[in-house]
């Protein structure tokens, strides 16, 4: 076993202290004030001066000391609306619950923050740390941008780890993306469209906003059925149509909610442009109008193949071999159908993006992410610390 992952272990106490505090306190969004006074007060105790920015996301550097590029080490910080339904000694005391294990990341994350104090004046280059918020309503990455995460110092590289459980991964396997996208997009539309309303024994009167929002429903499947390419993986879903409240009168309104995945960067935009132009054009054809907005909006992410390859590499290393897999060895197809919105960092510097086995079914981790009694194997945290510091360190050393 390496030297820094006995390190790592050496933390796996505080590691947990510090997932615990964070799961008994979970909270929502963007307004997480117990969750990043915890984290800012954990790393002033280590002899960082965080910052804080974007409302909730805490942002550290370290190293700095010998010259050198900039990686960022991500990890987010929500919880989810769900409340939790395990009987644990540290469940959760709020309305909330950390159902996707963004509690363990903070903590791994923290725990990297002490394993790199402790080796500062070796980093060749500066790591930033970024904790961050709302990341489950794929917003919180893109306002830490805006707040200019990636700034002074400009970040080169970035890297995220996310924990799995109920997955038929062994606890403790780290999982690393390869080069390409290794998680869908995903974009939520929301469709008005305006008609007349009338007595539904005049319909020559009206204008019917049900006949065009049928007729829009059936128009969006063409795209998938017609414009897509054959062998992408892309879903349009349509998931609520409203409209009207009698039998017998024709509404001034009606709506159309949805959202669109894919993978591909230029599918995605083909798909979000055609959804507007379709429904734009179906109203239009029946004397109504169409008015489509997006509400929530989240690229898939983007791996860069070269930091997979010394991810690979340099976990694998201290790891061992049959520790380390790919996405392929996992993930059908290499990826996920899931959105995780550090896509919008993978859009701006070369990022990689890696999964950590927290528990599988058969070692009594049945329940999948934002279940109301998912639960993490604690005694793999150290490894998250282990290989946020190593790819942080290796990859400036190499770069
Ligand atoms: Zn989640
Ligand atoms: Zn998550």
């Amino acid at each position: 076993m390496s030297n820094l992952l006995n390190e790592a272990k050496a933390l796996q106490n505080e590691i947990v202290k510090d997932r615990r505090y964070l799961h008994r306190h979970a909270e929502l969004g963007m307004d997480l004030p117990v969750t990043s006074a915890y984290i800012v007060k954990r790393l002033k105790e280590m002899g960082y001066q965080p910052e804080i920015i974007a409302g909730s996301g805490v942002v550290v550097l370290a190293g700095g000391k010998k010259p050198g590029k900039v990686i960022l080490l991500r990890a987010d910080i929500d919880a989810l609306p769900i409340v939790e339904e395990n009987d644990l000694e540290y469940k959760s005391e709020t309305e909330n619950m950390h159902a996707c294990g963004h509690d363990a990341h903070a903590a791994m994350l923290l725990g990297a923050a002490k394993l790199l104090k402790d080796h500062e004046d070796e980093i060749e280059g500066t790591v930033k740390l970024m904790f961050q918020p709302a990341e489950e309503r794929l917003y919180g990455a893109k306002a830490m941008l805006e707040a200019g995460v990636l700034e002074s110092p400009k970040v080169d590289a970035a890297a995220m780890i996310h924990i799995f459980s109920g997955m038929p991964m062994k606890a403790g396997t780290l999982v690393v993306a390869e080069g390409g996208y290794s998680s869908s997009s995903g974009d939520m539309f929301h469709i008005d469209i305006q008609g007349k309303g009338g007595h539904g024994a005049m319909p020559q009167n009206s204008v019917d906003p049900l006949n065009a929002a049928a007729h829009i429903f059936m128009g969006l499947q063409e795209i998938i059925a017609r414009e897509v390419t054959p062998s992408s993986t892309a879903i349009i879903t349509i998931g609520q149509i409203h409209g009207g409240n009698a039998a017998n009168i024709i509404p001034d309104t009606s709506f159309i909610e949805g959202s669109i995945r894919a993978f591909d960067k230029d599918e995605r935009e083909l798909m979000k442009r055609r959804v507007v132009e379709i429904s734009k054009g179906i109203a239009s054809t029946y004397r109504a109008e169409a008015s489509v907005e997006y509400r929530m909006e989240c690229p898939s992410v983007y791996n860069d193949s070269s930091l997979s390859k010394l991810s690979i590499y340099a976990n694998r290393k201290m790891l061992g071999a049959d520790n380390v897999l790919s996405f392929a060895d996992v993930f059908t197809g290499g990826r996920m159908t899931g959105s995780e919105d550090f896509g919008f960092i993978s859009e701006k510097v070369p990022s990689i993006m890696m999964a950590l086995g927290g528990g599988s079914p058969e070692e009594g981790y049945p329940y999948p992410q934002h279940h109301p009694k998912i639960n993490f194997k604690e005694d793999v945290f150290y490894i998250g610390a282990a290989v946020y510091t190593n790819t942080a360190i290796q990859w400036l050393k190499n770069n």
